[in-house]
């Protein structure tokens, strides 16, 4: 028996990588599922089995969200900025140990490259959904594009020679995950504003 390490009580089938749960095989509910959680490990130090009525509870409390399934099924909640940014940095950091298992990585620039210098460059190594103005977050899932742009950011910063140690990582993928929101908010508005031109109210 592997007990969840939330309950004690029955067998788990839900692993934890990192801030990254993935459902097993003998999961009922979560079999082939991501769930990004958006406490990384705060709420779960040191847990590697999790059942899957715990799982379900840190759904329900909005600590952990669904981002991938296997059979490409959308999920059935919003993701929110900060899970976003938390698939981003999850995904960053593996990209990171990637290439410094193989000898490469970030060196160092003259003068760090800024932000926004990183974010241009990457905007051109991969189509960056926090970058555009023609989607809605609610209605769709961009968890794979948020995998494929922190590979693209981790790329960036090499190439520019940026530090990517200490909260940089974690600046960019919470600058990404608000930008998603303050583009889609953009986008909103403008479309209130022209149902509003084009019906307007018979006062
Ligand atoms: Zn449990």
């Amino acid at each position: 028996m592997c007990p969840c390490g939330v309950c004690g009580d029955v067998d788990a089938w839900v692993y934890r990588s990192g801030a990254v749960l993935h459902g097993g095989y003998g999961s009922t509910r979560y079999d082939t599922t991501h769930l990004i959680l958006t406490d990384g490990e705060g709420a779960l130090p040191g847990l590697e089995r999790i059942c899957d009525t715990c799982v379900a509870g840190l759904e329900e409390d909005g600590k952990a969200y669904p981002y991938l399934m296997g059979f490409g099924e959308k999920p059935k909640a919003a993701i929110p900025p900060a899970a976003y940014a938390a698939i981003f940095a999850h995904h960053a950091r593996i990209t990171l140990e990637a290439l410094r298992r193989h000898g490469a990585g970030p060196g160092r620039a003259g003068s760090e490259p800024p932000l926004d210098r990183i974010e241009a460059l990457r905007a051109d190594l991969e189509h960056d959904p926090s970058r555009t103005r023609s989607f809605r977050v609610g209605q769709l899932n961009f968890a794979p594009e948020t995998i494929r742009v922190a590979r693209a950011h981790v790329l960036a910063s090499v190439a520019l020679g940026a530090n990517l140690d200490g909260g940089r990582i974690d600046d960019a993928a919470r600058r990404y995950g608000e930008a998603i929101v303050e583009n889609v908010s953009l986008l909103e508005g403008l479309l209130d504003d022209l149902v509003a031109q084009d019906h307007p109210s018979d006062g």
